[in-house]
């Protein structure tokens, strides 16, 4: 698609699902668009489950947050359509489990909170657990959460590059130093866990996690259609099918140290532990891939969105749910650009509500 060497041009720092979104939805509106790059390997969009969780991830009591994944999971449905990609959606639906007595009351005291603010939740009991998840551990009961579906990440990478390419979108590999040496008339940091290095007022600390994929030989039992997401014994743990295996997660801690990206032996042991323990027939999957990713953490667990000067925009701190929010991230900061901010987010997602 060409545009006229008189639209305003836009770089936009990061190619990650955020700044890949909205790379791709302000080419779309008119701005010449420069995506770059320097392909790191803890970006939290490489190594995602890619599950698009509300209930799944609700704090409780975290009104705002709760309120801003529903909206993003509604803007889910709409990007792909819009992206034309039905292939990147792996999953539909949610299954939640809990081990014992204590997991059951923490998933229990959730769920009920989401309930309590318009989600659609069914508890189910063990043996219908057992029926819509073949291979899964005894179970006493569970919650189902339909709506709440998963992507497969690195799949809606490659569909919103594609997407990028047939709306002209420029891209280059290289790491960005200092923003003012971007030829562009506004700039975008969609950097991630990395946004302090070029914008230093910013408040992002980083979680590091560690995430296994498994591939299923054709002996082996099939992998489940849902999400299973379980608080086992304490630890949360997770499954999400992908067309020939599983994405197992995910460990959380924070780390200070952003050179510290490789996996560490006890988290990727408590995984295999607790997801054997989970669904003993993922013992004959292939472990063909140990990964570790940072979540880029903000003081109140909401992303920052906004505009820091008047030049530049910033869209990072999306924690654990950026696949989640890209398609909604997208729409508020190309709304930013051409002026029509949103009204029920912008001073939410502020980046100044700090200061
Ligand atoms: C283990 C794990 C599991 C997760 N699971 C889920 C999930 O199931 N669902 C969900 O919604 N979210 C999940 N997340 C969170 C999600 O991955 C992140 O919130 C999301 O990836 C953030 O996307 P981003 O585009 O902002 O940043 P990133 O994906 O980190 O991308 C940032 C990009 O910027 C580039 N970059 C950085 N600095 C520069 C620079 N100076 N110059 C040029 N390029 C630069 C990097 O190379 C990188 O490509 C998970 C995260 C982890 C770690």
């Amino acid at each position: 698609m060409g545009l006229a060497p008189s639209s305003p041009t836009l770089a936009v720092v990061g190619g990650g699902v955020v700044g890949s979104a909205i790379a791709w939805r302000a080419a779309r509106a008119g701005w010449r668009t420069t995506l770059v790059d320097d392909g790191r390997a803890a970006s939290g969009s490489q190594v995602a489950a890619g599950m698009l969780g509300v209930v799944g991830e609700a704090r409780f009591g975290d009104d705002e947050a709760f309120a801003l994944t529903a909206e993003a999971s509604h803007r889910w449905a709409e990007a792909v359509e819009d992206l034309d990609a039905p292939d990147v959606v792996v999953a539909r639906d949610t299954v939640l489990v809990g081990a014992d007595r204590s997991d059951l009351a923490e998933l229990t005291a959730v769920v009920d909170w989401s309930a309590s603010h318009g989600a659609v939740v069914e508890t189910v009991a063990g043996s219908d657990v057992r029926s819509r998840v073949p291979g899964l551990a005894g179970v006493r009961r569970g919650v189902l959460v339909p709506g709440e579906g998963a992507v497969d990440n690195r799949a809606v990478l490659a569909a919103l590059s594609n997407a990028c390419a047939e709306v002209g979108v420029r891209v280059c590999r290289h790491t960005v130093t200092e923003l003012s040496a971007l030829d562009a008339d506004q700039v975008v940091v969609a950097n991630g866990a990395w946004l302090p290095a070029l914008v230093p007022s910013t408040p992002i600390r980083i979680e590091k996690g560690e995430v296994l994929r498994l591939r299923r030989p054709p002996t082996a039992p099939p992998p489940p259609t849902v999400v299973v997401r379980a608080r086992w014994h304490g630890r949360p743990v997770y499954v999400v099918p992908r067309p020939d295996g599983v994405v197992v997660g995910a460990t959380q801690y924070e780390v200070s140290d952003r050179h510290d990206t490789a996996p560490r032996a006890g988290g990727v042991g408590d995984l295999l532990r607790d997801v054997t323990d989970l669904m003993p027939g993922l013992v004959e999957y292939r472990l063909d891939e140990v990964g570790a990713g940072f979540r880029p953490l903000t003081p109140d667990g909401l992303p920052l969105v906004g505009r820091v000067d008047e030049r530049t925009v910033v869209a990072a701190g999306h924690g654990r749910g950026g696949i989640l929010l890209a398609p909604l991230t997208a729409d508020i900061a190309v709304g930013i650009l051409d002026d029509r901010p949103d009204e029920r987010w912008s001073q939410t997602l502020d980046p100044g509500r700090f200061a």
